[in-house]
Formats: structure tokens, C-alpha cells, sequence
């Protein structure tokens, strides 16, 4: 049903919220992967292209039968891309007050070059897979990436 969508979101299932890079590493050497990533991505957003304000986004890819999740790498992402990723999460700030979600899905229609519809279908779609998800504890491999973890 994914038709070719650039931007996409992606839920962490909730019993991986901690089993992240990010938490796992120390902060200087997470520092280090960041600063990495952005130069990878000629200080640009690794999806829109749009300069200012990049994220590090770890990119996982989740084995649905082996309940198995591995980090695949990382991508520079700017704050739209990077909260339609994190869409469930866009909502608790927009709940809050603390965020336009209107601004994130028009970015995902510019991006994508789609309707709001389209929006709603992925959005349906990725919340149904992460409540799937979400059933399951998930093993996780850091992959290639394995080595950056402290012994
Ligand atoms: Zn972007």
C-alpha cells in the first residue's frame, strides 16, 4: 500500500523506546556519530535537503518474524522530517502545546508531493504496525555499529 513516499514515518515499537544509540553510548561519542552524519550529509536534510537545524536519526530495520531489530545506520534529518518520523511523538508535543502538527503533516504533503489523505493513510498504517510491534520484546543489534558501545 506504501506507495513511493520519500518521507515516511517510523515508530520505535514501545518496548525498544530505551534500546537506542543514542541512550546507550556516552554523550561525547554520541557527539562524534552527530557531527559524523551531518558531514555526511554535506550539513543538509538526508530526505528535503533543507539546511538550519539537523537531527541524528538512527535508521533500524525490524524483522517481523524473529522479533529481531538492527541498526542499519544513521541519516541527518531537519526538525519536520525528523518529527514526521517520530509522528506519535509530534502528537504528545502538539497535545502539549509545544508544536504545530499541522506544519509536519504539510511538510510530509510537500515532501512526498501527496494529499492529506495519503498522510492519513500512512499515518493509520505506521500506528497499526507499531501497536503490532509494540506486542513483542524486541532483541536488538547494533550491527556494524556494535563497536561504538562502551565494553
Ligand atoms: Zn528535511
Amino acid at each position: 500500500m506504501d506507495r513511493e513516499l520519500k518521507l515516511t514515518a517510523e515508530l520505535v515499537p514501545k518496548t525498544s523506546w530505551y534500546n537506542n544509540m543514542r541512550k546507550t553510548v556516552p554523550p561525547r561519542k554520541w557527539d562524534k556519530i552527530r557531527r559524523r552524519t551531518y558531514a555526511e550529509y554535506g550539513h543538509r536534510c538526508g530526505v528535503c535537503g533543507s539546511k538550519g537545524r539537523l537531527n541524528c536519526h538512527e535508521i533500524w530495520h525490524y524483522d517481523d518474524h524473529r522479533h529481531f531489530q538492527e541498526l542499519k545506520g544513521f541519516i541527518a534529518l531537519c526538525d519536520l522530517c525528523h518529527h514526521v518520523k517520530h509522528i506519535g511523538f509530534a502528537g504528545v508535543l502538539a497535545a502539549r502545546g509545544k508544536m504545530d502538527y499541522e506544519s509536519v503533516i504539510e511538510h510530509f504533503v510537500r515532501v512526498n508531493d501527496c494529499d492529506w489523505k495519503t498522510f492519513e493513510e500512512h499515518r493509520q498504517e505506521v500506528f497499526d504496525r507499531w501497536s503490532q510491534r509494540s506486542q513483542h520484546q524486541w532483541e536488538v543489534g547494533f550491527g556494524e555499529y556494535e563497536k561504538f558501545k562502551p565494553e
